[in-house]
C-alpha cells in the first residue's frame, strides 16, 4: 500500500529531526498534503497509527492540511483550481492543463517534548 510507505516516510523524517533538535517524542504532526499528491487521507491516518506503534511518534496526534491543487490552463491562459487529475479545465471545460501546485506532501510542523 502507497501510503504505508508514504507514513514511513514520516517516521524516518520525525526520527532525523529528533536526532538533530534533541528530542525524544512527538506529540503532534501537522503534514500537508497537496489534492493532487494522489494520497488517500483515511488510509494515511490508518497507516500512520500502525508505522508508529513502538516509535517517537505513538499516539501523536495526525494533523491534515488540504492543500489546494492548481493547474494552468492553456486555453485560457490563467491558472485555475483543480481537485482531481483528470478534471476539465472549471472555465473552458478544456483539457489543456499543466499541473502546477498541490502534488507535494510534507511535515508542516511538530510539536515535540
Ligand atoms: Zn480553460
Amino acid at each position: 500500500m502507497h501510503e504505508m510507505s508514504l507514513a514511513e516516510g514520516i517516521v524516518q523524517i520525525l526520527e532525523n529531526e529528533a536526532k538533530k533538535q534533541n528530542f525524544s517524542r512527538v506529540t503532534e504532526v501537522c503534514l500537508a498534503v497537496g489534492e493532487l499528491a494522489g494520497v488517500e487521507l483515511e488510509s494515511l491516518r490508518f497507516s500512520f497509527d500502525v508505522i508508529t506503534r513502538d516509535t517517537l511518534a505513538e499516539g501523536c496526534v495526525l494533523t491534515i492540511e488540504p492543500v489546494s491543487g492548481l493547474a494552468y490552463c492553456f486555453d485560457c491562459s490563467v491558472q485555475v483550481p483543480l481537485h482531481k487529475r483528470g478534471d476539465p479545465c472549471p472555465r473552458c471545460g478544456g483539457f489543456s492543463l499543466q499541473v502546477v501546485d498541490g502534488t507535494q506532501m510534507r511535515v508542516k510542523s511538530l510539536e515535540v517534548e
